[in-house]
């Protein structure tokens, strides 16, 4: 029996679900019940029927995952796979940052101990719309110095980067010159990129948008060949719908990668790898994150 079948049927006996996002390897994506970007699967667990889920991704969402569904067993493939932005911001900057009055904005790319402390959540989705929801005239929002620049220009309004310069490893590596050259290369052809890029990489692009609005737009796109600024694990997604998407700079997240198919078989079997947030921490990051739905309501 082939891993992928010992999956399938331990998933089937155990009456588990995967949820797999746009990051992880094709083998990954390929065996998941659910696809798709953290808030997606983090909603998506909350409407499954099964107790058991086992998650594909990077600790903060794993972590979203546990926060919104406390009924059910979330365990992990590996550990180790966490998010070097989600580090950058830490309870204490959070606030710091109230004591002047306005309000923190955490992107969902945060821990459970930060989401806890502010006063509402993100996403790279609907950053601008938040900030334009939640502030009269200026609000903070970390970790990702380049998603607030993003959300400040759509929103227009003072949105504070905090750190000053949080950033993704990932989606810093794309820079202005891989823009020209993709327009040299291909004639007919559209560049879209994530919100995490630099501003200068975001502002020669033909749509900046989440994973989940880059996969849309590609499958709405008439260009001869996308060419696509975000994590690999989403263009390998995109060129398995049949477009011809080919990636601004090969750029991968090595964290997102930690996860493997026999990690997942061992989640499954074993059950060990349990995600726990402390209830009275969890308690108010929920809080956090259901505002965002009120403000997007
Ligand atoms: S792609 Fe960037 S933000 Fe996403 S998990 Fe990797 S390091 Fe973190």
């Amino acid at each position: 029996m082939s891993l992928r079948e010992k999956i399938e049927k331990l998933k089937e006996e155990k009456g588990a679900v995967i949820l797999a996002h746009n990051y992880q390897t094709l083998d990954i994506q390929e065996i998941a019940d659910f696809k798709g970007d953290s808030l997606e699967l983090a909603i998506k667990a909350t409407k499954v029927d099964a107790n058991l889920i086992v998650f594909c991704g990077v600790d903060f969402m794993a972590e979203s995952v546990a926060i919104l569904n406390p009924d059910k067993k979330v365990v992990v493939p590996c550990k180790q796979a966490r998010c070097p932005m989600a580090a950058q911001l830490t309870p204490e900057m959070v606030r710091e940052a109230k004591k002047s009055g306005y309000p923190f904005i955490a992107y969902v790319n945060t821990h459970a101990s930060v989401k806890a402390e502010a006063d509402v959540c993100c996403t790279s989705a609907n950053a601008p719309d938040v900030a334009k929801g939640v502030a009269k005239e200026k609000c903070f929002m970390g970790p990702d110095a380049n998603l607030a620049a993003f959300a400040s220009k759509k929103a227009r309004v003072d949105v504070i980067p905090v750190p000053k310069h949080g950033y993704c490893y990932v989606h810093k590596a794309f820079q202005v010159e891989d823009v020209i050259a993709a327009r040299e290369k291909y004639k007919d052809v559209e560049v879209i990129v994530h919100p995490e890029c630099d501003v200068e990489v975001q502002n020669l692009a033909d749509f900046v948008g989440s994973t989940s609005q880059m996969l849309k737009y590609a499958e709405k796109s008439d260009a001869k060949t996308l060419v696509v600024g975000t994590e690999i694990g989403l263009i390998e997604r995109i060129r398995a719908e049949g477009i011809n998407a080919v990636p601004l700079r090969r750029s991968v997240c090595i964290e997102m990668k930690l996860n493997t198919l026999e990690g997942v078989y061992k989640a499954l079997l074993e059950e060990k790898n349990v995600v726990k947030v402390d209830e009275t921490i969890a308690s108010r990051a929920r809080r956090a994150i259901e505002k965002m739905f009120k403000v997007m309501e």
